[in-house]
């Protein structure tokens, strides 16, 4: 059993190590635990003089703004509003991957900073730069949300990653034990000779709180549901990295007995919105990011309409990144939580741009919720995922379920055709399981279109 004292030991080395690393990450939470409570008018005028110092360095400092700002005529100087920041163009994945260099501020030397590679699922891999205050910040986002889920500074933790890190060097080795207190399974290793192995390791550790991919932390909930486990109980859950099903969001607190905390982010600015303890919707992490919601001609919808999320990263000065489409589709609202925070509301995630499969006439479906219903819907299917190379052909690799039958796979042709009409021609391949990303995510729909 791990003791109280052990928890003390945990939280006193968070402390000493944040005081090592000039206690960033220590000032940081506190200003994020002030800032949730103040209103969206409150924290205008805070977060546009957040804004103007990130514009202003990008003019004086990034030869990739420099010059857009330069070629489109903007001024700086002259935008004196949160709406002064719709008059600048967006920036896209392409924009950074063909002039990563220019991005980069000319006051920072490169060498000194931390490198990000984001995964190559939708075609792009991009290299992002940050320096150690920008990481400090975003740690503390994470820990500062970690907080809503349950976590405390020496809290114990068990993680679903693909490739999780491995301690090397003794100080990182010291570091990963007083610190990070963590188990893992690794997820492109998910079998039930592994997982038996992590019960047995998380009976030992009992954890605090359970961190996971969405889709791997539902493949481990129902693998103890079959195996009749049922003395995994975490403080907390926090699904990450992918949707998370509505389903699968279900299946992960009934087996676990605890409600499912989902979170939004990525490699390019960190943390951008989580669920707080009512779970109804995502707080924006607005200290650190503003989002935006656009439609195709990259002017704002309306409040509860879906659009394509466009993030400015607040913190990076090293790389700044202004207006970047993040290739996800979302929904926000002017719905105020329950909780009493101010931050503004991330109502929903729709899944990424290139999720979404297309119709012969153009019309776009939402893979993601498309998945989503057939699995409810059809029994006898374990999983699945929607793979469309041409307009007029759609390949369905279907994993068996328990309840599968003769009429399983005529059923999902049916309901595929019913919205994809019978013009377009539906194979299905009978697949032992849907193969991950190398980062060990899953993909349920890729559109080539
Ligand atoms: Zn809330």
């Amino acid at each position: 059993m791990i003791s109280a004292m052990d928890h003390f030991i945990g939280g006193m080395a968070y402390r000493l190590w944040d005081l090592r690393q000039g206690g960033i990450r220590l000032i940081e939470l506190d200003i994020l635990e002030k800032e949730q409570w103040l209103s969206g008018e409150q924290f205008e005028a805070i977060q546009f003089e957040k804004l103007k110092a990130l514009l202003l360095h990008a003019e004086m400092h990034s030869p990739w703004y420099r010059q857009l700002f330069k070629t489109t005529g903007i001024q700086v100087a002259s935008i004196d509003s949160l709406e002064g920041l719709l008059q600048l163009p967006v920036t896209t994945k392409s924009d950074i991957r063909e002039n990563t260099e220019k991005f980069i501020a000319d006051n920072y030397n490169k060498d000194h900073l931390k490198k990000a590679k984001t995964g190559g699922s939708t075609g792009f891999s991009l290299n992002l730069f940050f320096d150690e205050i920008c990481q400090q910040k975003r740690n503390a986002a994470q820990g500062f949300t970690d907080g809503w889920a349950g976590w405390k500074p020496g809290s114990r933790v068990a993680a679903l990653w693909g490739n999780p890190p491995v301690a090397k060097s003794l100080k990182a080795k010291i570091r990963s034990f007083l610190l990070e207190r963590m188990i893992f399974l690794d997820t492109m290793e998910l079998n039930e000779r592994s997982m038996f192995a992590f019960v047995k390791e998380w009976r030992r550790f009992t954890p605090d709180i359970l961190f996971g991919h969405a889709h791997s932390l539902y493949i481990f909930a129902k693998f103890l549901k079959k195996s009749g486990i049922e003395d995994l109980r975490p403080k907390g859950i926090v699904a990450t990295s992918m949707m998370l099903l509505e389903h699968e969001r279900k299946t992960i607190s009934n087996v676990f007995g605890v409600a499912v905390s989902n979170r939004y982010g990525c490699e390019e600015v960190g943390l951008i919105a989580c669920e707080c303890e009512q779970h109804k919707g995502m707080h924006i992490n607005r200290s650190h990011v503003i989002l935006e919601c656009l439609d195709e001609n990259d002017r704002p919808v309306p409040m509860g309409k879906p659009g394509k999320l466009v993030v400015t990263d607040l913190n990076n000065f090293a790389m700044p990144l202004i207006r970047y489409r993040v290739e996800d589709v979302g929904v926000l609202s002017e719905r105020i939580c329950c909780c009493g925070r101010g931050l503004p509301m991330l109502e929903k995630l729709e899944g990424r741009i290139a999720d979404f499969l297309k119709k012969i006439d153009g019309t776009e479906v939402s893979g993601v919720s498309l998945v989503e219903r057939t699995l409810t819907k059809i029994p006898g299917i374990e999983q699945m995922q929607l793979v469309q190379n041409t307009l007029h052909e759609i390949t369905v690799n279907r994993v068996k379920g328990r309840e599968y039958n003769q009429h399983t796979d005529q059923q999902l042709l049916a309901e595929l055709q019913m919205v994809f009409s019978k013009m377009v021609n539906i194979k299905i391949n009978d697949v032992e399981k849907v193969q991950q990303e190398q980062s060990g995510k899953y993909r349920f729909s890729i559109c080539k279109v």
